[in-house]
């Protein structure tokens, strides 16, 4: 049984004596001050076992020893403050305290000696062993609040990892107890095996708390991952520019490896989005990516506290830089962060390249928009002018005309009102883009504005297309805006006469539906086909067949008539087949309170009134 004992506390002795080592190593490769704090703190506390351990062997023990295991002892407390200081740092009169408290500690138990060898009366000696555990549980036990507590405002990695620190300054005190107390109290042979037992199951843990081996930091990161697939969701569909994009995607460049500041330079060495960085520092890492754009060339440079994790970022335009950096709480970097990180700058740089585009679209939108209000106003003018002098060349106010003279301006006319009726959509359709397109909604029979569209439209039409309207008998009543949906009645029953070349009835059917009226404008036209539907509706869609090449349109009738649908809180649909004719269904709401949620668009019109 005693046999066991010592092989258990020579086995303590050693984890710990390989723990100071493994910390040592670490603090020479990475030369950090925390860790070298650490490895100091671990280093002296593996000496007090050790120490034991030759004063076990010894004939008589050695009173220097004994002074050296204090001296150890509270040495490492005090290391480990320095350590945690270096996360949360004291204030000079906390570091004053502490020291005294040491200096004290150190004194009193010197002066008094620990038992077996106490120079105190025999109820007294223990309370030395006593004195110099409360001080060190003091120095030791304060992080383990102040590393949880702190954990609350860090994202999962960082959280994780300070949780840990705080687990290992508990787990440090547990040793102490059980190995100390517990052990030297406890004279029976067993309980003494188990608590070597005990502490010899702690050192493990000891070490994966503060080194943090890979496989925890990826559990730590797992936490993350629904968050972070939203996150590059977000960044690819809804980032509404590239600062913000940038920004979004440094804040989880961070996040993903628990660094403390991350950057995103552009291909220019421009900054994109920093985070955790002084001015300097950004100005210094951009100049570097200026002169030298090429991930090796620039970490030879040296211009950042190493060590970062580095990854050249494919933009259409040329390589950009993402970088991270650590900090006191960031886990160890190593080829799974720079991994992990490499495969997020992937999507970085899809979801950049994206905004890009995007906003170049919306110029090429904007642009597009403003030509077409101003080619429209400038128009408008000339084109008045041209139907006044027509109109006065109809009516002889200029002058008699002879009978061929006469067909000629009733031709221009024509064209002329065609040409004023696109000027008018074109205007329509600008004012729709800026939202300024405003409806007038009143109660209108909708028998009265089919009729009176049908009215408009008949001079224009012939024998061969005869208009015919079918209405229940009740009258019905709806808010509507009756100048628009006029002018979208208009277009699609001309469309049906354009459209039908070979001649055949136009039918506008009103029916009742379900909270709404329908207008259906019916023709036994040339039909289109099912694949080109959706692309009629849109801004400029004309559908290109042999049967309608030669039949003049710019491609905006159908795409007013619908936004001016929904505008109403209605809608439009086509239902065709080629070669058998179209039917274009106008619904409209019965109601205001039938009208669905509305966009910004119309929510604005609705407001305009
Ligand atoms: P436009 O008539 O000026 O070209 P519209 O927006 O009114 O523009 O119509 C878009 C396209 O839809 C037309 O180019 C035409 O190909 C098709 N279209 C519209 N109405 C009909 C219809 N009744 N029958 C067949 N094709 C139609």
């Amino acid at each position: 049984m005693t046999a066991i004992l010592a092989v258990l506390q020579y086995t303590v002795a050693a984890a710990f004596v390989l723990l100071g080592l493994a910390a040592t190593l670490d603090a020479v490769q990475r030369r950090e001050r925390p860790r070298v704090y650490l490895a100091i703190a671990l280093v002296l506390f593996s000496l007090v076992p050790v120490i034991a351990r030759v004063q076990a062997a010894l004939p008589a023990p050695s009173t220097a020893l004994v002074n050296v295991s204090i001296l150890a002892f509270l040495g490492c407390g005090y290391g480990i403050l320095l350590f945690r200081s270096c996360f949360i740092p004291l204030s000079r009169t906390q570091h004053l305290l502490a020291a005294a408290l040491v200096v004290a500690a150190v004194a009193f138990t010197l002066v008094a000696g620990l038992p077996p060898s106490s120079r105190l009366p025999g109820p007294y000696q223990q309370l030395v062993a006593d004195v110099l555990i409360l001080a060190w549980v003091v120095l030791v036990g304060d992080p383990i609040v102040r590393f949880w507590l702190a954990s609350r405002d860090h994202p999962p990695v960082q959280r994780a990892r300070l949780r840990g620190l705080s687990l290992a300054f508990a787990v440090l005190i547990a040793i102490l107890l059980v190995g100390s107390v517990a052990g030297n109290r406890l004279q029976n042979v067993p309980a003494q095996i188990v608590t070597q037992l005990i502490a010899l199951a702690l050192v493990p843990m000891l070490y994966a708390s503060l080194a943090q081996p890979g496989q925890l930091s990826r559990q730590w990161r797992a936490l993350e991952q629904d968050e972070l697939q939203q996150a590059i969701r977000d960044l690819l569909v809804f980032s509404p520019d590239r600062a913000t994009a940038a920004a979004r995607a440094v804040g989880w460049a961070a996040r993903l490896v628990g660094a403390d500041a991350a950057f995103i330079i552009d291909v220019d060495g421009q900054p994109l989005a920093t985070q955790g960085m002084s001015p300097a520092q950004v100005e210094a890492v951009s100049e570097a990516w200026r002169d030298a754009p090429d991930v090796d060339e620039f970490s030879g440079r040296g211009v950042l506290r190493q060590p970062a994790i580095l990854i050249g970022l494919h933009l259409s335009d040329g390589l950009g830089l993402l970088g991270a950096l650590p900090g006191p709480f960031t886990p160890v970097f190593g080829a799974y962060e720079a991994g992990q990180l490499g495969g997020y700058a992937s999507a970085v740089a899809a979801g950049l390249d994206r905004v890009r585009m995007t906003e170049r679209l919306a110029a090429m939108e904007r642009a597009k928009g403003q030509f077409l209000n101003l080619a429209s106003h400038e128009l408008r003018g000339p084109v008045a002018i041209i139907r006044g002098y027509m109109s006065m060349l109809e009516r002889g106010t200029l002058g008699p005309l002879n009978e061929s003279g006469l067909q000629a301006v009733r031709v221009m006319s024509a064209k002329a009102t065609e040409m004023n009726a696109l000027i008018e959509q074109m205007l329509d359709a600008a004012r729709l883009e800026e939202g300024r397109l405003q409806l007038r909604l009143r109660p209108v029979e909708v028998r009265s504005v089919v009729e009176r569209a049908v009215d408009l439209i008949r001079p224009l039409g012939d024998a061969d297309h005869p208009i015919v309207v079918e209405a229940p008998d009740e009258r019905l009543t709806i808010p509507m805006d009756a100048e628009r949906v006029q002018t979208i009645l208009t277009n699609l029953i001309d469309n049906a006469i354009k459209y039908s070349p070979g001649g055949g009835p136009v039918e506008c059917r009103i029916t009742v539906g379900d909270g709404s009226v329908l207008i259906a404008v019916h023709d036994h036209g040339v039909g289109i086909a099912a694949d080109d539907l959706p692309r009629l509706f849109s801004r400029f869609g004309r559908v290109s067949s042999d049967a309608t090449r030669h039949i003049p349109g710019i491609g905006l009738g159908l795409y007013l008539a619908r936004e001016l649908a929904r505008l109403h809180g209605g809608d439009l649909t086509a239902d065709s087949r080629v070669g058998k004719g179209s039917t274009f269904t106008l619904t409209l709401p019965t109601s205001e309170a039938d009208r669905p949620e509305q966009n910004g668009l119309a929510a604005e019109v609705a407001g305009g009134g």
